[in-house]
């Protein structure tokens, strides 16, 4: 067992989070909503979805395999008794809780680096007690011995991050190739491409006579001439590797790749409509022979079958972890639709031209007709990967995206989700039951407003093309914060992302939040998603939920100084930079309206105790018209086109002050809790049913749900 000399420091900063967030996936009633027939095709879709699990391992690092079959075969010979485990160990109760801790970090991550940051942990408890542990399980020691040590290997910081290999980090993209170059993998990634080949299920293997293989996954390693995307099987490399040959290799990731595909084959079995049927028809032979456009084919019907009860997506789709950006991770996942939630939404969207009117502009500077933007809220039965995102926006195609479309989904389960009964830091105390009561529906009804009504509204003033405008040019109108007629607008060609650049999306996130914000007071919106009668009643039902979703608000600028990094100034989060600024206009209302208590400490000059205070009944008298005030202008700037005033505002307001960079962050730091890791049900068929089994929200109930899954 090796532990290599880094400093303390160093070493504490790459410790595994003690424990971890350890939050449940809840899906009970929505799975159960579902008829038999789409219970079988969710389940064979999880089943596809989970069989990756191996493929994400070893695209994370080549120890993950191995330490994954060791937590499994741990929790397996000691059917979770993990007293017993200690006491044969003879290790601390302290040390028993590290390598829970450890081990549920590791499975929510699905390897021994960090899906967000790509860095790697290492185990809190010493290395002793963790060989201590491994020794009480003959079974478990067989898979501790090949990666003991791994665990602790600190060798280099370099290595510690996923990266390119020639810069000293790691990546298994590039799998037993220590000496291939930058040069040499961005060189392979445009030959491949000039062969109309999709690297997404890719991997490059610099073999020991310097030619390189281009491994392909699939279930077959002996692909027939009719099933390969192109003809060729080798080629001779020029330029900068000539000399040097490039062959395709079949059968990557081969044995988890013949699951998926069969259990692809299962799901068509159950499949609702043609366009289900045939998009697993591709899946599966994208699969088996590793075919790129079978792939493609899988999406073009995927996108086609529109609002499904089970929705699903499966292949290589987000390329974050390969250095060079091009290479796929398995993902894969089940979800079904909020059936009550849908209906919100829709009742939402229909009653779009009696709320846009509401919002503080006029006519002229709103769409003729509302389209509503593409938009679902699924709840998530399963989701393998590295990490569950909140949103996707899916297919990555842009083959596919920019003539035949895509799917926008946000996982409503997964924004939701947070540890049972946990204090919510820079809550009071006094409204800590109701935050926790609301904050679910708050939420819900924060999204609908911001994706739907959100980004949907708004008009952008354009000359479309030379002297014709989309609006009167002879008579413009009144700009609603200058009083004057407007002076820009886009011209031939501008577009939105074009004129705004960089900061777009973050102003965007934030135009958005502030529609939610302002129609978020509107008692008879409140009453479309099912709260209060839709009479302005502050302490019904529906008002706690406006105080929930205000304080939301309030609370997410808070902790959104995690994204702002004072070296650089910058924002490194779209959402939160837009937060923050929301939190900037409640403040600006005055503080009988909204403040921040805290205790001062003058010994070392932080600050501790830090919480939120916003007046309930001041929020349509006071919070209500400052958010309108800001989002009105948000939104005429944009509509104009005016960069220049629209940059000072916003870019203004998110410049973090002194106060807030010096006093608050530091607690917001000191408070940050651990990135969240999700605990999903397994479904099982018995007999002619299908039976979902949830688990407790613990690092043992994590460990379980895995051990449960016996195909992977
Ligand atoms: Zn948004």
């Amino acid at each position: 067992m090796r532990l290599t000399n880094i400093d303390a420091s160093t070493r504490s900063q790459y410790l595994a989070d003690d424990p971890p967030t350890i939050v449940p996936l809840a899906i009970k009633p929505h799975f159960e909503a579902l008829n038999p027939q789409e219970q079988k095709y969710a389940h064979y879709i999880s089943v596809a979805a989970f069989a990756g699990t191996r493929i994400v391992l070893r695209q994370v690092s080549p120890e993950s395999e191995a330490i994954y079959d060791f937590i499994i075969a741990l929790h397996a010979d000691c059917g979770g008794d993990y007293a017993t485990v200690r006491k044969h160990a003879g290790v601390s109760e302290e040390d028993m809780k590290h390598y829970l801790s450890y081990a549920a970090q590791f499975l929510g991550n699905a390897g021994n680096y960090k899906s967000f940051g790509d860095s790697k942990f290492i185990p809190k408890l010493s290395s002793e007690a963790l060989e201590a542990i491994a020794g009480t399980s003959k079974k478990a020691l067989v898979h501790f011995q090949k990666c003991e040590g791994s665990f602790y290997e600190t060798k280099t910081t370099g290595g510690m991050h996923l990266g390119y290999p020639s810069a000293g980090h790691l990546s298994t993209y590039y799998p037993d190739s220590p000496d291939i170059t930058r040069e040499e993998i961005e060189y392979l990634a445009e030959f491949v491409r000039d062969q109309q080949l999709l690297p997404e299920n890719t991997r490059i293997k610099e073999l020991p006579s310097g030619d390189f293989a281009l491994l392909i996954a699939s279930a077959t390693s002996d692909v027939a001439d009719s099933d390969r995307d192109v003809k060729e099987k080798s080629w001779q490399l020029s330029g900068p590797l000539k000399g040097k040959s490039l062959k395709m290799v079949y059968g990557d990731h081969a044995v988890e790749m013949s699951k998926i595909s069969e259990a692809c084959k299962s799901a068509k079995e159950y499949a609702a409509n043609d366009n289900e049927s045939a998009m697993h028809e591709e899946y599966a032979k994208s699969f088996s022979t590793g075919s790129m456009n079978a792939h493609l084919d899988s999406q073009r019907h995927w996108i086609r079958d529109k609002g499904p009860q089970v929705e699903c997506n499966i292949g290589f789709i987000e390329t974050y972890r390969d250095p060079q950006g091009i290479r796929g991770e398995w993902e894969g996942f089940a979800a079904m639709v909020n059936k009550e939630r849908t209906r919100a939404f829709s009742k939402l969207v229909e009653s779009a031209p009696a709320q846009i009117p509401k919002l503080p502009w006029g006519k002229d500077f709103e769409k003729d007709k509302f389209l509503s933007p593409d938009f679902t809220s699924l709840e998530v039965l399963s989701f393998a990967g590295s990490g569950i995102p909140a949103g996707i926006n899916i297919p990555n195609y842009d083959l596919i995206r920019q003539t035949e479309g895509f799917k926008n989904v946000s996982l409503g389960n997964v924004l939701s989700a947070k540890p049972p009964d946990e204090k919510v830091p820079f809550i009071r105390d006094e409204d800590q039951q109701m935050y926790q009561r609301c904050g679910t529906e708050a939420f819900e009804v924060q999204v609908g407003l911001h994706e739907l009504l959100g980004h949907g509204c708004g008009k952008l003033l354009q000359e479309t093309e030379k002297g014709v405008y989309n609006f009167d040019v002879k008579n413009p109108p009144v700009s609603p914060v200058t009083g004057k007629p407007i002076e820009t607008w886009y011209k031939p060609g501008e577009t939105w992302g074009s004129v705004f650049g960089g900061m777009g999306p973050s102003y965007e996130e934030c135009r958005a939040e502030c529609v939610a914000m302002a129609l978020g007071c509107d008692f008879e919106i409140l009453k479309i998603f099912g709260l209060g009668d839709g009479k302005e009643d502050i302490d019904g039902p529906a008002g706690d939920i406006l105080y929930a979703s205000y304080l939301s608000m309030a609370r997410a600028g808070v902790t959104a100084l995690q994204y702002w990094d004072p070296n650089s100034r910058k924002w490194g989060q779209a959402h939160m930079q837009a937060r923050h600024a929301i939190l900037q206009v409640f403040l600006s209302a005055g503080p009988e309206f909204c403040r921040l208590d805290y205790k001062d400490k003058s010994d070392d000059n932080t600050i501790t105790d830090l919480t939120i205070h916003i007046d309930k009944t001041k929020i349509i008298s006071h919070g209500r018209p400052a958010v309108e005030k800001f989002l009105q202008k948000l939104q005429v700037f944009k509509a104009t086109a005016d960069v220049k005033a629209g940059t000072d505002l916003y870019l203004g307001i998110t410049d973090v002050n002194k106060w807030f960079a010096e006093k608050v962050r530091p607690e917001v730091l000191r408070r940050a809790q651990p990135r969240k890791v999700f605990v999903q049900a397994n479904t099982f068929i018995e007999g002619d049913k299908v039976v979902l089994k949830e688990y407790p929200a613990t690092a043992e109930g994590m460990i379980q749900s895995y051990v449960n899954r016996k195909y992977v």
